[in-house]
């Protein structure tokens, strides 16, 4: 559905450029739900939206390629990437209230796109707008309420509803669920995963909780100071994850099953400065494990098994690492 190849995205700060994304890629296959997951600043948020070419002033795709349905959107002009969105590529923003104009009724907002965008008339718009409610488990008497008037789950999906408008191949959710508490976060990303197998969507969901691409996502890709770190099935990164960071992340987040319960341990320290990122690992600072050859080399990404990618030196070690990494007091002695 989706290959990501060695895109780099960079922002003009003063008259230096700070390269955010830097020389990565993935795949979104057919029909699954893929997590791109990271703390604040790791460059999911800017992968994401360059994905629909939605991206600040100051930023451009600076290199790389975006293989979508036999176009790379990179380098497509901006009138035959605008004719893709709502219609091929959707976006479900991390605050509804971003998708949603306070001004007008809901229905209002999603009969214009599907009049606008999809050409239809005002009643086959107003007989999707109902259907598009009942899909996403709202009462469709509500449509003609203003978005203040919906409580912040509801709100949320409406902004599914407004996603799903047009019957879109690919929708990327950027922290659908974060601004919700645990209880209708998980109703919304049941919802949302019903949603996907139903009609057979490729999502990306961004996300910093890994507890939420546990839950939600088919695979994940971990990313960090701008790299991704780590790419494999979600069965798998979670039960064997070969990065030192995701066994790190694990910690760090609550299970959604266990609504919140548990021990959690973060990972001292903040990720680099990416105007001025280090030589050799980028985790090197905050990483337990880290050898002189991480402080001096940059590991490249590399398929170790079927499917899985790492980037890191001391992969082949993982095993060990993985029980190390399960004490807290390895994490405490970064501190
Ligand atoms: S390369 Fe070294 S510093 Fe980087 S994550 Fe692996 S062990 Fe840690």
């Amino acid at each position: 559905m989706l290959s990501v190849k060695d895109l780099s995205i960079a922002y003009k700060v003063g008259s230096n450029d700070v390269v955010a994304v830097s020389n990565s890629g993935f795949d979104v296959p057919k029909g699954t739900i893929v997590g791109l997951v990271g703390e604040s600043g790791c460059g999911k948020t800017t992968m994401a939206r360059a994905l629909t070419r939605v991206i600040a002033d100051n930023a451009r795709i600076a290199g790389g390629e975006i293989a979508f349905d036999g176009q790379d959107l990179a380098a497509l002009p901006e009138a035959k990437m605008n004719a893709l969105r709502w219609r091929d590529i959707s976006f479900i923003p991390q605050s509804a209230m971003n998708s949603l104009d306070p001004v007008y009724r809901v229905e209002y907002q999603i009969m214009e796109v599907l009049r606008d965008r999809g050409g239809m008339t005002r009643r086959a718009a107003r007989a999707r707008a109902a259907e598009l409610f009942e899909m996403v488990g709202i009462d469709k008497g509500r449509l003609r309420d203003f978005p203040h008037q919906f409580s912040g789950g509801m709100r949320q999906r409406a902004a599914i509803a407004l996603a799903l408008a047009l019957n879109p191949k690919l929708v990327v959710a950027d922290e659908p669920v974060t601004a919700l508490d645990v209880i209708i976060q998980r109703q919304i990303l049941d919802q949302l995963r019903t949603l996907q197998r139903e009609l057979g969507l490729s999502v990306i969901m961004v996300t910093h909780d890994i507890s939420v691409v546990a839950y939600t996502c088919d695979r994940t890709v971990v990313m960090y100071a701008g790299k991704v770190v780590e790419d494999c099935d979600t069965a798998t990164l979670l039960n064997r994850p070969l990065h030192p960071y995701t066994m790190g992340l694990k910690n760090a987040f609550p299970d959604l099953k266990s609504a919140g319960s548990g021990v959690l341990t973060p990972i001292a320290g903040s990720p680099p400065d990416l105007a001025d990122p280090p030589d050799g690992c980028r985790f090197a600072a905050r990483c337990p494990f880290a050898a002189e050859l991480c402080r001096s080399t940059e590991p490249a990404p590399l398929e170790v098994e079927k499917g899985h990618i790492v980037a890191c030196h001391r992969a082949s070690e993982a095993a060990q690492l993985r029980l190390e990494a399960s004490k807290p007091q390895t994490w405490e002695a970064m501190a």
